[in-house]
């Protein structure tokens, strides 16, 4: 593994930073306040490839690497964390699964116009009832002649509100626990298929996040993704790569946030001087700098094992872990090093206070990922 970007990453990062302070810097707040999807920078991001950056240009996508996501993801957080996992779930936990377990079929009908952002996916694993426990699925889905009837409620469904396709879980046998779970591709215009509430969040308030109805959903039967019984064996291996994604939204929020405090704290001035001139305020950046560049070393390294098709799993939540409970602190070093100003919704931080918090939480919470990582160590 390379510590250094290559020539091609370091051209990847410069195009997307650009992108990313021409179109979505300047939406970041308003759309924070209105909690707007951002479908036109969606629409802008897809010419760039940001939609499907690792999907294969056969499939629509842009055919780079895993490092190259983490690089689109951690730059577009950078300044808007909704966009950020918008993206990533699109390519994370939509896009990645269909490759990896779909028919030549559904890789073209799915993948190709998701890849290509004509399209948002989703992804609906998590139910009232499971969310760290995201085995005790209650959704169920009962095959009848050509078509899976799929009853249940999915909670907390990121871009669920404004998909065109979802990726469901649901119990195709209650008699065998996890291994009766299978998951489904999903069209949001199926019959029975209804985002019953929009949910009202802390942060990430553009990301459409919905609970999902299903009540009597009729799918094909070829759309059962992968074989009867495998569906959690799906979800896990997904949220491997989500999960990469979410370290680059982390480390992304975490960036701007110092580059929000570096900027602050040479403009204002106390006692006569700019607050940058004091060493408590230089220890803070100094620590928010040595963090951030650890948890983007923790990133690259996840996203290399996945380009060099070696397993990830712990690797993956080390980099979840580190960077999320990473960008908590930087984010709260940032608004203190704006004093006052930095509890206003005028400056940037604010935002990005309140918009790091998921990254704890989703995707497995920060005591999941410490269990993964725990039984790794103890092989249990
Ligand atoms: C904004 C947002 C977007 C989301 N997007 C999606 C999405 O797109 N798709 C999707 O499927 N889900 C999504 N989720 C759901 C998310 O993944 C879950 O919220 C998360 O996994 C935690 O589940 P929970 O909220 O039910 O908390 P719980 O599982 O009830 O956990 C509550 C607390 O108990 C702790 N806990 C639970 N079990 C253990 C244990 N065994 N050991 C130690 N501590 C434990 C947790 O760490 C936590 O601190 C989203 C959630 C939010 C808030």
């Amino acid at each position: 593994m390379h510590l250094e970007l290559s020539d091609d990453h370091k051209m990847i990062q410069k195009t997307v930073r650009e992108f990313a302070e021409k179109e979505i810097k300047p939406l970041a707040h308003e759309i924070d306040q209105s909690g707007e999807f951002p479908r036109e920078s969606i629409r802008k991001a897809a010419e760039l490839g940001f939609t499907g950056v690792y999907v294969p240009e056969a499939y629509g996508g842009a055919g780079l690497d895993h490092i190259a996501q983490t690089i689109v993801i951690e730059e577009i957080s950078r300044v808007c964390a909704s966009t950020g996992v918008i993206l990533s779930v699109c390519t994370t936990l939509f896009c990645d699964p269909i490759l990896r377990f779909g028919t030549e079929e559904q890789k073209q009908t799915y993948v190709t116009p998701h890849a290509r952002g004509e399209k948002i996916g989703c992804y609906c694993l998590t139910e009232p009832q499971a969310g760290s426990d995201a085995a005790n699925q209650k959704t169920t889905a009962v095959r009848k002649g050509d078509c899976y009837i799929l009853n249940g409620t999915k909670a907390w469904v990121t871009n669920g509100s404004v998909a065109d396709t979802a990726i469901v879980y649901a119990v195709t046998d209650p008699t065998k626990g996890p291994k009766g779970i299978s998951a489904f591709i999903v069209e949001t215009g199926f019959e029975g298929f209804k985002v019953a509430k929009e949910e009202k969040k802390m942060g990430i308030n553009a990301t459409a996040t919905a609970e999902i109805s299903l009540q009597d959903c009729k799918v094909p039967a070829k759309n059962l993704l992968g074989e009867e019984g495998i569906g959690f064996k799906i979800a896990l291996r997904t949220l491997d790569d989500g999960r990469v994604g979410i370290a680059a939204q982390a480390t992304g929020i975490a960036q701007g946030a110092l580059d929000e405090a570096l900027g602050y704290s040479q403009e204002r001035v106390q006692f006569g001087q700019p607050i940058s001139n004091f060493q408590a305020v230089r220890f803070m950046l100094a620590d928010m700098a040595t963090e951030i560049e650890a948890a983007r070393l923790l990133l690259r390294r996840a996203a290399w094992m996945q380009d060099n098709a070696k397993r990830y799993t712990v690797e993956a939540s080390v980099a979840k872990l580190f960077a999320s409970e990473m960008a908590q602190r930087a984010c709260h070093k940032a608004v203190q090093i704006h004093g006052g100003y930095g509890y206003s919704r005028d400056y940037a931080v604010e935002r990005m206070y309140r918009d790091q918090r998921i990254t704890e939480i989703y995707e497995g919470t920060s005591e999941i990922q410490r269990l993964v990582i725990a039984r790794n160590l103890l092989s249990t």
